[in-house]
């Protein structure tokens, strides 16, 4: 947070209009202006779910720590084995998981042994149960079995000192699972990353106030809580603040003096004739862009004091589009985490599209499979910026390229499932 931000100036052989930026530049610029928080803490293991490593973990012990049956069945001596033909065992006792046998297994004899039981000593291979033949102390085995089979090698899900996860990785049920199978009862995480919003706008009520004409309901300090909560964010909701020259400045300052990141939603359009903007040019370092995307156009990204600052369109889509765009990345590399950009596949849209090159357009859609088992993607009707609706009956985007015009039903287009980006 100390460092400076090191957003470059534009030159004159970047794009005729210097705060004009593909989606691409503008990621790149913010990303390389974030360092990573330094601050961790230790955390029990399951309340480490979700939150970025900050340690590589290494194994302090083999998982399985020995050799086990991997089936219901007969541990053997893998010599015992007939090449063919029938060949008659002494069953001389039975291990269950977590009770090993004392005895060790001699030639001609062996043991009844359960899933996750220790192979005795002597013995290197399980006969599963179904291929035995069982008579009385003694079974029957033939050769359908091979000197071990049917065994979990000590250390063969994770050998001791190993490493099993990266600094950076976040944890995911499998990770803290994976931690529980090697007794780690606590792990380092990067800090939290505190987060403080509001909205702007004199035409914003909030939930409780009465609605008058022309009025809107804010919406996105709702989405954006609800986008910050799954990124496992310290949330700090600022509430609306009016179009007035001091209540802004008062609301930037206070905002970037209890967070780390401040994002407010509104009053960055070209030519609006708000205090945003001027008092975010008094305050900070800020940049205002003009991205070539649809819808998400205005952005600004700067810092205020020590704070990174997001300012997102009011548009209650376009505020959702520009979080995962841009600030969720962004978030992910605060957190110092690896970030790895959110999955994208193909499917054949039901829909024709309308499409004016020259920006990438993030439409709604709603994929599903059809009969015959294709991904298959449909738009959620009206695509304005304005209408909330279209994202909540969506589950995923549909992303037109910059130079892409649309087209009839039946093309194929890239779609971003939504689960991929929380
Ligand atoms: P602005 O970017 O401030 O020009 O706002 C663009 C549009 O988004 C306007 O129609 C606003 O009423 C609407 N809008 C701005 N902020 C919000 C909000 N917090 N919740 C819902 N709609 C909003
Ligand atoms: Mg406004």
């Amino acid at each position: 947070m100390s460092e400076k931000l090191k957003i470059t100036e534009s030159s004159c052989q970047d794009d005729f209009d210097q705060n004009s930026l593909t989606a691409d530049e503008a990621l790149e610029r913010i990303l390389a202006a974030i360092s990573p928080l330094e601050e961790t803490e230790t955390v029990p293991i399951r309340r480490g779910l979700d939150r970025i490593l900050a340690e590589d973990i290494y194994s302090r012990i083999n998982v399985p720590n020995c050799i086990n049956s991997a089936m219901d069945g007969y541990a053997v001596r893998g010599e015992d084995i007939p090449s063919d033909g029938i060949r008659q065992l002494l069953v001389i006792g039975t291990v269950f998981a977590g009770s090993p046998l004392t005895e060790s297994i001699g030639p001609g004899a062996c043991a009844r042994i359960m899933t996750g039981g220790v192979l005795p000593a002597g013995t290197d291979t399980v006969v599963i149960q179904e291929h035995v033949e069982r008579r009385d102390d003694h079974i029957l085995i033939d050769n359908r079995t091979h000197k071990g089979d049917n065994v979990r090698e000590a250390g063969e899900d994770v050998r001791m000192g190993e490493q099993i996860l990266s600094r950076g990785a976040r944890l995911t049920p499998a990770a803290i699972g994976l931690m529980a199978s090697l007794g780690t009862a606590e792990v380092l995480v990067t800090r939290r990353p505190k987060v403080a919003f509001f909205s702007t706008g004199d035409e914003l009520r909030s939930i409780g106030e009465e609605l008058h004409d022309g009025q809107v309901y804010d919406s996105n300090r709702y989405t954006l809580y609800g986008m910050l909560q799954r990124l496992g964010i310290e949330t700090i909701d600022m509430g609306v603040v009016r179009d007035d020259r001091a209540e802004v400045e008062q609301a930037f300052q206070d905002a970037a003096a209890s967070a780390d990141v401040v994002i407010t939603s509104g009053g960055v359009s070209v030519g609006e004739a708000d205090y945003v903007k001027e008092t975010l040019a008094r305050l900070g370092t800020i940049n205002f862009w003009k991205i070539a995307i649809k819808p998400g156009r205005p952005l600004a990204f700067g810092m205020i004091n020590n704070s990174y600052f997001f300012g997102l369109p009011g548009n209650p889509v376009s505020v959702m589009v520009t979080f995962y765009q841009f600030v969720q990345p962004a978030l992910y590399r605060l957190m110092g985490s690896n970030f790895i950009e959110p999955v994208s596949t193909h499917a054949i849209c039901l829909s024709s599209l309308g499409k004016r090159p020259g920006r990438v357009e993030y439409q709604r859609g709603i994929m599903s499979r059809d009969e015959n088992g294709r991904l298959v993607v449909r738009k959620t009707g009206a695509q304005g910026s304005g209408i909330l609706s279209s994202m909540s009956q969506a589950n995923c985007f549909i992303i037109l390229p910059m130079e892409n015009t649309g087209g009839e039903a039946g093309m194929e287009v890239e779609i971003q499932p939504f689960h991929g980006l929380i």
